[in-house]
């Protein structure tokens, strides 16, 4: 994992701004390959852009505090969308009180709106939700969420900005 994530830095910093940079996706253990996204800045420049919480989150694939983000009792109509790009990722129709502390919807606004990879950052493997124009990461799927699809998308609010219809 460390190496990995030197080797992620070090190709970026070489690459520069403005580079179409190809990412390694979800720092992703044996998964982990190299992906290319409309959306691409260095790191530095992805720092000058996002808050810290937002670049920890989104860039280095943290997780925020269950309950912390406002976005987890949003409950108007509206359109979630990325924290680093404005890409649109889910609709207030398909969020639903998880129980768990963060922002739960059972299904992406539309299939191409995010992109999945396997972390095995855990002792199991989980399936890890990323923003699929920008590769930005915003949490994981799981598969005790409602009917009709099952899964359970868990994403770190810090991740999304809210607008509302
Ligand atoms: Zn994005």
């Amino acid at each position: 994992m460390t190496q990995l994530k030197t080797t992620r830095r070090s190709a970026l910093s070489w690459l520069g701004a403005g580079a179409s940079v190809p990412i390694l996706a979800a720092c992703g253990g044996n998964e982990a390959q190299a992906r290319s996204y409309p959306v691409s800045y260095s790191e530095a420049e992805w720092r000058r852009r996002l808050s810290a919480q937002e670049f920890r989150i989104l860039r280095e694939e943290g997780t925020e505090r269950p309950y912390s983000s406002p976005l987890n009792d949003e409950s108007r109509r509206g359109t979630f969308v990325c924290a680093g790009c404005g890409n649109e990722l889910y609709s207030s129709r398909h969020k639903y009180e998880s129980g768990t502390g963060w922002p739960s919807f059972w299904q992406p606004i539309s299939s191409g709106a995010v992109g999945y990879a396997t972390d095995n950052k855990l002792i199991y493997p989980r399936r890890e939700v990323h923003c699929a124009d920008c590769g930005g990461h915003l949490g994981h799927v799981f598969n005790d969420g409602p009917q009709p699809t099952g899964k359970r998308h868990c994403i770190n609010g810090v991740a999304m900005d809210f607008r509302s219809a």
